[in-house]
């Protein structure tokens, strides 16, 4: 079947699986004007060793049922060989912004993203992709990517979706204890708390960081990786704002690591 020879507009939207609410929500942005591809590949090359990726949640019967009742019009589930064949040695390396945020705590880990992801744009041949602004630093690597090697697709950033409690959804939050579910709530305080300390006039972005500290260390076992306020393109690090800034930040809650973040504006 040849969907882009017949004028169909095919969107994508790549996952790993343990699908939930935030993964819908991509497939009903993509469903609104395309025929929509889903993947669902756990991608050995952007875990490090001792990361989860053995551990990583895998219910793809459960995940075949919401595809479906969601709109998905092909489900691509490749096979590790599919996609990595036996003496397989290129990458993709876009340089800097990998280097920043998780980047620093996740040595490879974006080489091995942008690698499957041109490897699955070359494979579906969308004409758009569907990323979540969860994943804030991802989104803008395939972005570079698409934009440094001349590829033709449009990328879309979708917003947060996030449970009643405020966590942002993540297939990863089967992992939490009832108590660190608790505990993770306090990511999405301590967002709150940095757009309010900006609007009314904060412009220290350490004032703001160490506040967000303070509200998210209040649970046990929490070790914060980093909070950062960056800009929102280049995800350097910002000192004064007075600009439109990226909140961003990875914690480890029990060991299980969690992000989240937001855009504030500066009126
Ligand atoms: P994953 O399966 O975790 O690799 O995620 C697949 C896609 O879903 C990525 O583009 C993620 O950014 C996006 N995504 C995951 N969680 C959420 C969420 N809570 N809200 C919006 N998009 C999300």
């Amino acid at each position: 079947m040849n969907l882009r020879s017949r004028n169909n507009s095919i969107g994508f939207v790549p996952t790993m699986g343990a699908l939930h609410k935030g993964h819908v929500h991509l497939i009903e942005r993509a469903r609104s004007n395309n025929t929509v591809i889903l993947s669902i590949f756990v991608n050995p090359k952007q875990f490090a060793p001792g990361e989860d990726y053995n551990r990583y949640p895998r219910y793809i019967e459960k995940d075949k049922v919401i595809a479906t009742d969601s709109g998905v019009d092909i489900l691509f589930l490749p096979s590790t060989d599919e996609i990595y064949p036996e003496g397989y040695k290129t990458f993709v390396n876009v340089e800097g912004i990998t280097d920043l945020l998780c980047g620093r705590f996740r040595p490879g880990h974006f080489k091995g993203v942008a690698t499957v992801v041109l490897k699955l744009f070359n494979i579906v041949m969308p004409h758009r992709a569907y990323f979540g602004e969860k994943d804030y630093q991802q989104m803008l690597v395939i972005k570079s990517m698409v934009r440094d090697l001349n590829l033709d697709i449009e990328i879309f950033g979708i917003p947060i979706v996030r449970d009643d409690d405020g966590l942002a959804m993540s297939s990863r939050n089967v992992y939490l204890g009832r108590e660190e579910r608790v505990s993770a709530t306090s990511l999405n305080r301590a967002l709150k708390v940095s757009r309010e300390m900006v609007k009314s006039g904060e412009m220290n972005a350490q004032k703001i960081i160490s506040e967000m500290e303070r509200i998210i260390k209040k649970g046990d076992g929490i070790e914060i990786d980093y909070i950062s306020l960056c800009n929102p393109e280049t995800l350097e690090d910002i000192k004064i704002v007075d600009t439109r800034v990226l909140v961003a930040m990875a914690v480890r809650i029990g060991g299980k690591r969690l992000i989240d973040n937001c855009i504030v504006e500066v009126k």
